[in-house]
């Protein structure tokens, strides 16, 4: 039996030179993958209270609808700067490799709200760590973060200390 770690293609020097790019397009492409994916995720938040799945653009879209639709949650979208279209909270942070913004509407949250944050991967921890940012100012209440991959020795985890981190799948 497959494991999930043998659905992901690691590409060497991707965007950049000395990146160990880990591509979730060969989870994604496979049925059993896809299954596999979102079925271990699941499972590692189920003993998880909370009321809303938020996911950024694009590959936290990915994991977080299909748990957010099977456990009948809302799913809240982050998104690049400049494609919500209602009123926006914003956040500027560093990547891995450069540099973003992410936003969110003011009304896609309530406070009080126990929120699950759900992406593809972590890395450094500064896109989770901007989604925190993000989740909070609006009010809401970080229950835990859920991700497919966790690089570790990017030290993501250190970065978001004190609040829960699931990952499926991890990498040294
Ligand atoms: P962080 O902010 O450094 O934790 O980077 C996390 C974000 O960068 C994730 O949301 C990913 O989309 C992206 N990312 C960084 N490294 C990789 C990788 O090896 N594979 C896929 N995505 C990556």
């Amino acid at each position: 039996m497959k494991e999930l770690k043998d659905y992901v293609r690691t590409i060497p020097n991707f965007p950049e030179e000395g990146i160990m790019f880990r591509d979730i397009t060969t989870v994604m492409q496979d049925p059993d993958g896809l299954k596999l994916a979102i079925d271990t995720m699941q499972d590692l938040v189920k003993d998880l209270d909370f009321d809303v799945v938020v996911g950024a653009e694009s590959r936290g879209f990915i994991f977080g609808t299909p748990i957010a639709y099977n456990l009948h949650k809302p799913f809240v979208l982050i998104r690049k700067k400049g494609k919500l279209p209602a009123e926006t909270v914003s956040i500027d942070y560093d990547l891995e490799y450069g540099k973003a913004t992410l936003e969110m509407h003011k009304d896609s949250i309530k406070p009080g709200q126990k929120v699950l944050i759900v992406d593809d991967l972590i890395a450094t921890g500064g896109t989770t760590e901007a989604m925190i940012k993000l989740v909070e100012s609006l009010g809401g209440e970080v229950a835990g973060v859920l991700v497919m991959m966790e690089l570790a020795g990017l030290k993501g985890r250190q970065k978001i200390a004190g609040y829960r981190l699931d990952s499926a799948v991890v990498y040294e």
